[in-house]
């Protein structure tokens, strides 16, 4: 059923503001394009969907790597917009903009590809993947592509002092004055919520671990109700630890990248020399498939990273070992909300953490 909430969702998305955000970033639009013209093969004369298509581009894409049709479907009235932008490029005989729910809109036909943006912060903010999902069920055929094929949500182990002594430290010596007393709620206020914003790799005190790995061809909607990982880390560093860093990377492999990594292995050839058509800049090998990072190391992106900061920050050894787990469920006041649970414990001391993206 269509909420109030959903109402507000997708009134948020009929701004221009936020499709501005999404387009200039470019390392994301950048590997959509290049995504979808890496499965141009696969693509030409098909019929698409393209789940969410906001101001249409993913769409516009697809037309022009070849497909035969492509259903751009938004419920939020950006969709006005989108069937505007389709028809000044001259698509408007193979774009369909369909505006509503992926939920509620009929497709008089099975589908061969599935395209969509789903991704909010922390991977599963928004709860989008879940109209990829039905998308998926109501109209895919056995063996379509959807794009991205895979995610993945990482979690690793920070120290940040920077923004712990701008927000915190801060209040010791104000003009001469002990406002010390202010540094209780400005950890309250400051680190309640998970905050979005951009870390280096430099932060980070030990590899990632996987929160969750998404096969989108199999994924089943009950799965996302509620996430729970165990993790352990072993710092590599002696720090100050402030929280959890959490991004994500997704995956584009499909049929087509699948056949060329058959024709290297049986031409026996390094995935570097087989990608035979003279582009070797063109990874085809699933193992090396086009990727879409957050990751603290990759190229920023409009998603940042997302932290989930400790009131008070624990001090560890090299070495030592931080373990517990996180668990990632739809909020029950607006399923759109994430509630985040988080346990940890270290040297013998054990904290929980509750917050609610919102
Ligand atoms: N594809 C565009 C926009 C991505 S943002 C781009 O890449 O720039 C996600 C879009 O999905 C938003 O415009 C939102 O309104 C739409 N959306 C989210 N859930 C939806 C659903 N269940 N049915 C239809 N549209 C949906």
């Amino acid at each position: 059923p269509c909420t109030d909430f959903d109402v507000a969702y997708f009134h948020s998305y009929a701004h221009v503001g936020i499709h501005e955000e999404m387009i200039k970033d470019r390392a994301r639009t950048e590997t959509y394009r290049q995504a979808i013209m890496q499965h141009q093969s696969f693509i030409q004369g098909k019929v698409v969907v393209d789940v969410g298509c906001g101001t249409g581009i993913l769409s516009i894409f697809c037309a022009q790597a070849g497909a035969k049709r492509v259903y751009a479907v938004d419920a939020s009235d950006i969709a006005v917009q989108a069937k505007e932008v389709v028809k000044a490029n001259g698509l408007a005989d193979k774009v369909i903009v369909l505006h509503g729910r992926v939920e509620d809109v009929e497709i008089d036909e099975e589908v061969d590809v599935i395209i969509s943006e789903w991704m909010g912060y922390m991977l599963l903010y928004e709860s989008m993947l879940g109209s990829v999902i039905t998308a998926r069920d109501r109209w895919l055929k056995p063996g379509g592509l959807i794009l991205p094929s895979h995610a993945t949500l990482y979690m690793a182990p920070i120290s940040h002092p920077d923004r712990y002594s701008h927000s915190i430290d801060f209040w010791r010596n104000i003009y001469g004055i002990d406002m010390s007393a202010m540094m209780q709620l400005a950890k309250q206020c400051a680190f309640e919520e998970p905050s979005v914003e951009s870390i280096s790799g430099e932060n980070v005190l030990t590899w990632p671990e996987v929160v969750k790995h998404i096969d989108c061809q199999t994924i089943k909607i009950q799965e996302l109700d509620s996430v729970t990982a165990r993790y352990k880390f072993k710092s590599m560093m002696r720090a100050p630890m402030h929280g959890f860093a959490f991004w994500f990377d997704v995956e584009f492999s499909g049929p087509a990248s699948k056949n060329s990594s058959a024709t290297s292995v049986a031409s026996g050839s390094s995935s570097v020399t087989s990608s035979g058509e003279g582009n070797p800049k063109k990874r085809t090998n699933p193992s090396d498939a086009l990727v879409l990072s957050t990751s603290p190391e990759a190229p920023p992106t409009h998603w940042q990273q997302t932290i989930v900061y400790f009131y008070d920050p624990i001090d560890v050894e090299q070495d030592q070992v931080i373990e517990g787990s996180v668990t990632l469920s739809q909020s029950k006041e607006n399923r759109r909300f994430m509630n985040i649970h988080l346990e940890y414990s270290s040297a013998g001391r054990s904290f929980v953490k509750e917050s609610v993206m919102r």
